[in-house]
C-alpha cells in the first residue's frame, strides 16, 4: 500500500546543505507492521515526517524520491507531488494515514477536551454529524480500554494519567479510520507494564481494523513483539531489512548485531551488556565509505572507510549494506 523509493531528504542550514535521509526505500503491505528501528538520530522519523509532508520549510526531496500510496479507494497517489494545503493532502493526513508519537501533549491541543477534538477529527474525515461522531468517539475510546468512556470523553489530556493519555491519543488516531498508523515511538515514555499494555492494545487494533503500521523505536526487543518485517536505519541509510524474524535470529549488519546485543534478557542477566560502543556521528560529520566503520567492531582495513557498501542480497527476502556479504573479502582485518 505505500512504496518509498530513494527518499533523500536535505534541509538547508547556516553550515550549509545536510542531508539526514540518503537513498531510504521500503514498502509496507496493507494489514502488516514495518518496525523502522535505530538510534535517535538516525533519521527515522523524519522519514516518516517526509510520508505525512510534514517537513519543515527547509527540507528538500531529492528529485529521485518516489512515494507512491494507495488509498482506501484504490487510487494511487503520488506523495511527494501533493500541492501544500491541499484538499488531497488533508485526506492523507489523518484520513488515509494516522499518526502517533511518543508525546501524547504532541497530538492534543491543551485547550479542548479529548472529546472535542476527537469529534473535529471524525466530522472531518468521515463527514458525519455531531451526534455520531461523538458516539463513534465515546465507542473508540472504550476500544482502546479507556473505562467510564462517556463521561471522560469531556476531560482535558491534563486530567488524565500518562497511560490514558497515550490510549487516547491512539484513539484520536484511529478515529477517522486510517488505512496505515504511524507509531512514533509510542511506548518509550510508558513505565515497563503500561508499554506491554499499550503494545497488546495495538497489535490488536491492528488486528481488528485491518490497518498496516509503521512502528518506529530504537528497542529491537520491541519490534520482535510487534512487527512482519524490519528496517534497520543507520545515519539515515538503511543498513539491513528483512523478515523480523530472520532478523532478529540471524542479524547480518554489525549495527543490528550491537542492537541485540544490547538488549537485556533474563539469561543474561549476570552478564555485562554490550551496547554498541561510540556515538552516531551527526549528518554533517558522515564518515567516508560505510557510515558504520567508525564503530564497526568488523571494519576491513582500506575498504569500509572507502567504499559505500552497496545493497547486497545475503539470503531470499534478506537486504544489507555491509562489504562482509560481498564476495570476495580481500584484505580483511580490524580496522
Ligand atoms: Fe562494518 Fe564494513 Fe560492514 Fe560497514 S561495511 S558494517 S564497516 S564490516
Amino acid at each position: 500500500m505505500l512504496n518509498v523509493e530513494n527518499l533523500s531528504i536535505s534541509f538547508g542550514t547556516d553550515e550549509g546543505l545536510i542531508t539526514p535521509v540518503q537513498g531510504v526505500s521500503f514498502w509496507v503491505e496493507a494489514g502488516k507492521t514495518l518496525g523502522l528501528v535505530g538510534e535517535s538520530g538516525s533519521g527515522k522519523s523524519i522519514t516518516t515526517k517526509a510520508l505525512m509532508r510534514l517537513l519543515p520549510g527547509n527540507a528538500h526531496l531529492s528529485p529521485e524520491t518516489r512515494i507512491t500510496y494507495r488509498s482506501k479507494n484504490g487510487k494511487e497517489i503520488e506523495v511527494e507531488k501533493i500541492k501544500p494545503r491541499s484538499r488531497e493532502l488533508r485526506a492523507l493526513r489523518g484520513g488515509e494515514i494516522g499518526m502517533i508519537f511518543q508525546e501524547p501533549m504532541a497530538s492534543f491541543s491543551p485547550v479542548y477536551s479529548i472529546g472535542n477534538q476527537m469529534i473535529e477529527a471524525i466530522r472531518l474525515h468521515r463527514g458525519c454529524g455531531k451526534r455520531e461522531a461523538r458516539e463513534l468517539a465515546v465507542e473508540m475510546l472504550q476500544k482502546v480500554g479507556i473505562s467510564n468512556a462517556a463521561v471522560r470523553i469531556d476531560q482535558y489530556p491534563h486530567e488524565m494519567s500518562g497511560g490514558m493519555r497515550q490510549r487516547a491519543m491512539i484513539a484520536l488516531a484511529l478515529s477517522a479510520g486510517p488505512a496505515l498508523l504511524i507509531a512514533d515511538e509510542p511506548t518509550t515514555a510508558l513505565d515497563v507494564t503500561i508499554q506491554a499494555q499499550v503494545l497488546d492494545l495495538m497489535r490488536e487494533l491492528q488486528r481488528d481494523l485491518g490497518m498496516a503500521m509503521i512502528f518506529i523505536t530504537h528497542d529491537l526487543g520491541v519490534i520482535a513483539q510487534i512487527a512482519d518485517e524490519v528496517a534497520v536505519m543507520y545515519l539515515g541509510t538503511i543498513v539491513e531489512r528483512g523478515a523480523t524474524r530472520d532478523v532478529i535470529r540471524d542479524p547480518k549488519h554489525p549495527y543490528t548485531q550491537g542492537l541485540l546485543k544490547a538488549i537485556p534478557s533474563l539469561e543474561t542477566l549476570h552478564d555485562r551488556l554490550s551496547p554498541v560502543p561510540g556515538d552516531i556521528p551527526s549528518p554533517t560529520e558522515r564518515p567516508s565509505g560505510c557510515p558504520f566503520h567508525t564503530r564497526c567492531p568488523d571494519a576491513i582495513n582500506n575498504i569500509c572507510n572507502v567504499r559505500t557498501p552497496v545493497e547486497l542480497t545475503p539470503a531470499p527476502g534478506r537486504a544489507v549494506r555491509c562489504w562482509l556479504h560481498d564476495e570476495p573479502k580481500s584484505g580483511r582485518s580490524a580496522a
